[in-house]
């Protein structure tokens, strides 16, 4: 049986990426060792772990030695201590920063990133881009109405009428579609962007009104993502959202191309123009941001304005998150266990493998880095 050691997450993403109910599920294929504490920010005891059927080690370095694949969010173990081989499932954003794989290299190392997964139905299951998505569009409403000075619903009482909250989302893909959602749920006036067409319907289905703006450039072979606008249309773009940007309470960016850094869309002309104790909440944050001004990690009050660039933002619905993440993470393991001898066949486990036996194999990221 293989020996799966769960790593406890640093105090920045409150994460654990395996709950007790999945490792019940999967201890009679594995032995599963749990580092103390790993739960308890997402709100799961040790005990819990234990009665699952886990052992809780208190050392990080025993649980290293001791297992053979080992189970951790976006950061990755200090591995210098250890011999042997060993495989690590990770979900960093590789395509976007390659800096934290250089400990890894020359090391009998295997590792999976598995933000790299396909978005492919067989795959559905194991996209935790999706599960983090979903949680910080709905964060990112939560955190600005709690940074906002006004209410977002319409409320009449006897002193008079408070108009609702004015909520503009840039990008609305799986984490622009949810802030849509959760703003329109909480009595706030919606519009929203994106560069692809078929989110229209999309936006216009969740009660939202979608911002044309003519002459987007789309790729039908980029697997439903967004591709890299011309200086024309993102000329376009800025001129437009500046409009709709003075006029909002509250704005969520979410624009993001795979592998690229994010568009701007948001200068620092047109927050100076924001009303002020409005609030923007830049989900692109950890790749260079929408927003001119976003500071990666701060929170941020300039030109009256509160900028919010926590790109841990879903740390604070640790708990959401981790089950969401954890069950990504179950079909996962499930899958690898199930499938020992289809390396080099099984487009999965193809694409999230980055480093085999301590080089780099991944031909999409070995194309990447031989760009730069
Ligand atoms: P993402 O996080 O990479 O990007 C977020 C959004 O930013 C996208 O909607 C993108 O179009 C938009 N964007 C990029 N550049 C922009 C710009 N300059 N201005 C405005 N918006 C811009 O993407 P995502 O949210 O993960 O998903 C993108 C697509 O993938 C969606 O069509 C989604 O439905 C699809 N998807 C498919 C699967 C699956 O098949 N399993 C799973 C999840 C998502």
């Amino acid at each position: 049986m293989k020996k799966i050691g769960l790593l406890k997450e640093n105090q920045h993403n409150k994460i654990v990426v395996l709950i007790p109910k999945h490792i019940a599920l999967l201890k009679y294929h594995a032995l599963f060792f749990v580092e103390s504490g790993a739960g308890l920010a997402a709100g799961f005891s040790d005990v819990e772990y234990e009665d699952a059927g886990a052992v809780i080690v208190q050392s990080r370095k025993e649980i290293l030695e001791v297992s053979d694949i080992i189970l951790c969010f976006d950061q990755l173990p200090e591995m210098t201590l250890v011999d042997d081989k060993k495989t690590v499932i990770a979900f960093l954003n590789v395509l976007y920063d390659f800096s934290p794989l250089a400990s890894f290299t020359g090391k009998k190392i295997d590792l999976y990133s598995l933000d790299l997964m396909p978005r492919t139905t067989l795959a559905q299951s194991m996209d935790i881009l999706s599960s983090v998505a979903s949680i910080s569009g709905y964060q990112a409403v939560l955190t600005a109405a709690e940074m906002l000075p006004s209410c977002l619903p319409m409320i009449t009482s006897a002193g008079g009428t408070l108009r609702p909250a004015k909520f503009l989302i840039l990008g609305s893909g799986v984490a622009g579609l949810q802030a849509i959602a959760t703003a329109k749920r909480m009595g706030a006036v919606v519009k929203a962007f994106d560069v692809r067409r078929a989110s229209r319907t999309e936006v216009e289905s969740l009660g939202a009104e979608f911002i044309e703006i003519e002459g987007a450039s789309e790729n039908k072979n980029s697997g439903g993502y967004a591709v890299e606008q011309t200086q024309d249309y993102l000329d376009k773009i800025e001129s437009v959202i500046h409009e709709e940007a003075i006029q909002a309470d509250a704005i969520i960016t979410t624009a993001k191309i795979p592998g690229k850094h994010a568009p701007l869309l948001l200068k620092e002309y047109s927050v100076k123009q924001m009303k002020p104790g409005s609030v923007i909440v830049d989900l692109a944050a950890e790749t260079g941001g929408n927003c001119e001004l976003t500071r990666k990690d701060e929170i941020h009050v300039q030109h009256e304005v509160t900028i919010i660039g926590i790109s841990a933002i879903i740390s604070r619905c640790s708990k959401s998150a981790s089950i969401l993440i954890s069950g990504n993470y179950f079909a996962f393991i499930n899958h690898l266990l199930a499938n020992p001898n289809l390396a080099g066949k099984d487009e999965i486990l193809n694409q999230t493998k980055v480093i085999e036996d301590g080089l780099l194999i991944n031909q999409k990221l070995v194309q990447l880095i031989n760009q730069y």
